[in-house]
């Protein structure tokens, strides 16, 4: 009996081909294939800017240095989010305050943001966790007045839906993931998108050391081979290669297929799991869809310890996973700044998520679905 594993990525011979091009081409690092990527990629979540990066944490770290935050600045963060959300606001000296979340959705709401907001709040991360928009907007109205920042951290959210645009489309500053946990994958690889010309520019340039002239430029001639680049403030190595942009331009065509399958095994899961389990799922907003990059289920109350019931699917070829974690639980953020946190630590130690990739077939459904009812 095989396993089922909780995630593969659909990767193929044409991703296999687009690399392999880009390796006999001799351009390998940043070059035009990124800058086609950034394109396509602007273009599919309806933005002016996108600017590759090496990974979504990398990309955090530019959109705060972008918005100017450093110590002494407080950014609110959920604590139910994978930890590189609030590291990014450690990099850049700034201070996590750790929000909770909607018990349906696992994102931020403005009553969960409002009362942690002080004269020292200069930015809030929405996460669309597991792929569900967060109410971007409803924050934004909280922030604005107050001249806070909101970044979006759609790590996640490739593909998802906010009152009919894309995940990212209204943020000032967005960071997507291509790590092959998420939906579209570059192996590792990440994107800032932006509205702001003069700000995509700069951030350009600090994801490669602060160059005034991008090192591609400079080969290309484009740039002006005889211009001495300079450097004018720190920045540092955050690119992606030519070979990364390659699969992520065959991905990219691909992800209105994954986000459709995505959504048609959710609603498989649903109707074997039956009205009650089904609606301890993961929600969906009424303003929105979600690409179900994670779909996690709340145990009931009276089921065992959740480690049990993963023990017990483990034992019948199906590996789930524990929900998002929880990072003021992690040692580096005892202690730290936040509110009281109950529906966070209810749904990280008592959520868990399913298995779901684009291969995933009804017949694997029915185990999963199996030997999740018989473990509870
Ligand atoms: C995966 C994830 C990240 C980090 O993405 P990487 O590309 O692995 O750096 C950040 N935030 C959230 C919400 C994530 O799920």
């Amino acid at each position: 009996m095989s396993t089922i594993p909780v995630m593969i990525p659909w990767l193929g011979e044409e991703e296999a081909r687009a690399a392999a091009e880009a390796v006999r081409s001799g351009w390998v690092a940043q070059g035009p294939r990124v800058a086609e990527f950034e394109r396509a990629f602007a273009a599919a979540v309806g933005v002016p800017h996108a600017v590759a990066v090496s990974s979504c944490t990398t990309a955090l770290h530019l959109a705060l240095v972008g918005a100017g935050l450093g110590p002494g600045d407080e950014v609110v963060v959920p604590s139910l989010s994978f930890i590189a959300t609030a590291n990014a606001v450690t990099y850049v000296g700034a201070t996590p305050v750790f929000a909770d979340v909607d018990p349906a959705t696992g994102n931020l709401t403005p009553e969960t943001v409002a009362p942690l907001l002080t004269g020292r709040t200069r930015a809030v991360i929405a996460v669309d966790q597991g792929g569900v928009p967060v109410d971007l907007d409803a924050i934004e109205e909280l922030a604005r007045p107050r001249g806070i920042a909101v970044i979006e951290d759609a790590a996640c959210a490739a593909g998802s839906v906010r009152r009919g645009r894309p995940a990212g489309a209204d943020a000032d500053l967005a960071a997507f993931s291509f790590h092959p946990r998420k939906l579209l994958t570059t192996g590792e690889g990440g994107m800032v998108t932006c509205q702001d010309g003069e700000l995509a520019a700069r951030l350009r340039r600090l994801r490669e050391h602060g160059m005034s002239v991008s090192a591609a430029d400079r080969h290309a001639g484009t740039g002006g081979a005889a211009v001495l680049e300079t450097y004018d403030e720190i920045g540092f190595n955050h690119r992606m290669t030519d070979v990364q942009a390659a699969i992520g331009l065959v991905q990219l065509g691909k992800l209105p297929a994954m986000v459709a399958r995505r959504r048609e095994l959710a609603a498989g899961y649903r109707e074997l799991l039956g009205a009650e389990l089904a609606g301890r799922l993961v929600a969906e907003p009424t303003y929105g869809t979600s690409n179900f990059q994670s779909l996690w289920l709340l145990l009931p109350d009276e089921a065992p310890d959740r480690g049990q019931v993963l023990a017990a699917m483990a034992a019948e070829g199906v590996s789930a996973r524990r929900g998002i974690m929880a990072a003021h639980l992690e040692a580096p953020y005892k202690g730290a700044a936040r509110a009281p946190l109950p529906v966070t630590e209810l749904l990280t130690s008592r959520t868990l998520i399913l298995p779901l990739f684009h291969s995933l077939t009804a017949e694997q459904q029915e185990r999963v679905v199996a030997a999740l009812k018989g473990a509870l």
